[in-house]
């Protein structure tokens, strides 16, 4: 049987969200043994969501998980860090040693080849991610092939510079290491928690055709403010000059 893949989507509230999570429902329709964990930056599961949710069919499970409030002010915000927090606690609570950890933003576009390169990981497997920030790609340079680098806009002194959308885990591996932590530090969440799980860069696995190939974009959508809704009035009242 096919590992199963626990797909964690970190969502949060905004007018975006409905259309941003039914495009990704619709992508991961097509990936057998998908488990869909999607953790809501609310303070209680909406059940609005969880009806839509419950509509696709896609085993999941749906979680509360509110940015804590000393963090929102903050700029850059630790965005989706409270939600991957409580699906790795999820996982933890329930016991769950084997299958495949991916982290994918609800607004981010999949290949589903992805799925395919990334169900047999062993420990950590990485590929590029395309539509990253100045040089729009953030990949690892392979040689003969095995990672050997990393080519990303914003090193910024990290170990793993990569994104979040850019590597999976093996929960056998992961279940190895328990202090395995996703920090709240905005731009070091990757480097952090792949430093929580003591990686050697010979053990990566380079998938995508030895990081060749895109196969996930971070993709963003324009983000609109709602607009405060006038009421017209003079019709509600039935005048007219
Ligand atoms: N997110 C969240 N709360 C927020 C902002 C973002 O839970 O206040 C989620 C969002 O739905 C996405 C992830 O965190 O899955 C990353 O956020 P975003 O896509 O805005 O960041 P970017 O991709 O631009 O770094
Ligand atoms: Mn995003």
């Amino acid at each position: 049987q096919l590992p199963v893949i626990y797909f964690v989507t970190p969502t949060y509230p905004r007018r975006e969200q409905i259309p941003e999570l039914k495009r990704l429902a619709y992508t991961l329709l097509h990936v057998p043994r998908l488990y869909w964990l999607v953790a809501n930056d609310q303070e209680r599961c909406d059940t609005f969501l969880d009806t839509l949710l419950s509509g696709f069919g896609i085993p999941y499970a749906h979680m509360a998980s509110p940015m804590p409030s000393e963090f929102r002010k903050s700029k850059p915000a630790p965005r989706g860090v409270a939600n991957r927090r409580a699906a790795l606690q999820w996982l933890h609570q329930q016991n769950i040693t084997n299958g495949v950890l991916y982290f994918g933003d609800d607004d981010n576009t999949y290949d589903l080849r992805l799925f395919s390169e990334i169900r047999q990981t062993q420990r950590v497997s990485m590929f590029p991610v395309g539509l990253i920030a100045e040089y729009a790609v953030s990949v690892p340079v392979v040689r003969d092939g095995k990672v050997v680098a990393f080519l990303d806009s914003w090193v910024a002194g990290r170990r793993w510079p990569v994104d979040m959308a850019g590597f999976a885990v093996s929960l056998a591996y992961m279940s190895q290491y328990p202090n395995v932590n996703m920090p709240y530090k905005p731009g070091y969440e990757e480097d952090l928690f792949l430093r929580s799980i003591g990686l050697r860069i010979d053990q990566i696995e380079p998938k995508g055709a030895n990081c060749t190939e895109i196969l996930v974009w971070h993709t963003q959508t324009k983000n609109k403010k709602s607009a405060v809704v006038r009421l017209n009035s003079e019709f509600l009242d039935g005048r007219s000059n």
